[in-house]
């Protein structure tokens, strides 16, 4: 039995990385995908592949956000996952970094998690008992510290604070909605390729962080909200790198 048979996924940044290995592991266990990145080439060839449709969509714009989820509710008539995925790094420690760096991760990170989960909460009531999960995708660097990356980091803990409260406004209000966050430690994407970190021993595989995604998204986890999950294969506790 298809794991998310029947539901409606909208996946950010889907174009390429996490992002794409995501949309390929919901379509494979049943699910319609809405593919959303600012590539539109990669974009389109991705939801041509699993039969899916692509918007483009810059996370940081509450236009384009209703621009994606509408097309999800004309398309496919319901929202249930969304992955609020889409992400760049920018290299700088305290001393180097600048307030405009600053302000741009947080646009993406913060505020384009902040504008999703409003519109995922928005279009999810509609579902009968009000169900859905909403996936953000954090990182390691939000609660371990690498000097290297501030402003990513610093942007990456806001939306666990983002996550841990909504978990809770859902649970106030009675909603049947979930919304959980991943810590990938690094994953061998563009985005580490970026930094120079592509070539580290022990890095994880999109793969992995998919497959937690698929979880997050199916009924398997329907007691699960509010959850942080780290997923770094121990690194951080060993003390290595990836
Ligand atoms: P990639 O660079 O491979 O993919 C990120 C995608 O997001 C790209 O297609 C990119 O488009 C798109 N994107 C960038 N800015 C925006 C925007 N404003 N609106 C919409 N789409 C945008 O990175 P990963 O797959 O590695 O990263 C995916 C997520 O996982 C990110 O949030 C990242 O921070 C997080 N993460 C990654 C880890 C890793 O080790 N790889 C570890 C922990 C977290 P374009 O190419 O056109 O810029």
């Amino acid at each position: 039995m298809a794991r998310v048979n029947g539901k409606v996924a909208l996946v950010t940044g889907a174009a390429s990385g996490l992002g794409r290995a995501d949309v390929l592991a919901l379509a494979r266990e049943g699910a319609r995908v809405v593919v959303t990145d600012l590539n539109e080439d990669a974009g389109q060839a991705l939801a041509k592949d699993i039969d899916g449709v692509f918007v483009r969509h810059d996370v940081r714009s509450e236009d384009d956000w209703h621009k994606a989820v509408g097309t999800a509710l004309e398309r496919f008539g319901k929202l249930d996952i969304l992955v609020n995925n889409a992400g760049i790094v920018v290299p700088a420690d305290i001393e180097t970094a600048t307030l405009e760096q600053y302000r741009l991760l947080n646009a993406i990170h913060a505020e384009g998690t902040f504008l999703g989960c409003q519109a995922a909460i928005r279009a999810m009531k509609a579902n009968p008992g009000a169900t859905g999960s909403i996936i953000n995708i954090s990182s390691l660097s939000a609660i371990r510290g690498f000097p290297g990356v501030i402003t990513y980091a610093a942007a990456k803990g806001a939306i666990l604070a983002l996550t841990t409260t909504l978990a809770a406004h859902i649970r106030e209000k009675g909603y049947g909605m979930r919304c959980n966050a991943i810590l990938p430690g690094m994953i061998n994407t563009p985005l580490l390729a970026a930094v120079g970190a592509d070539t580290l021993p022990g890095l994880g595989q999109p793969t992995d962080v998919a497959n937690t995604v698929l979880f997050l998204a199916s009924d398997e986890s329907r007691h699960m909200s509010g959850a942080h999950i780290v997923l770094d294969n121990a690194s951080s506790i060993i003390g290595g790198g990836a």
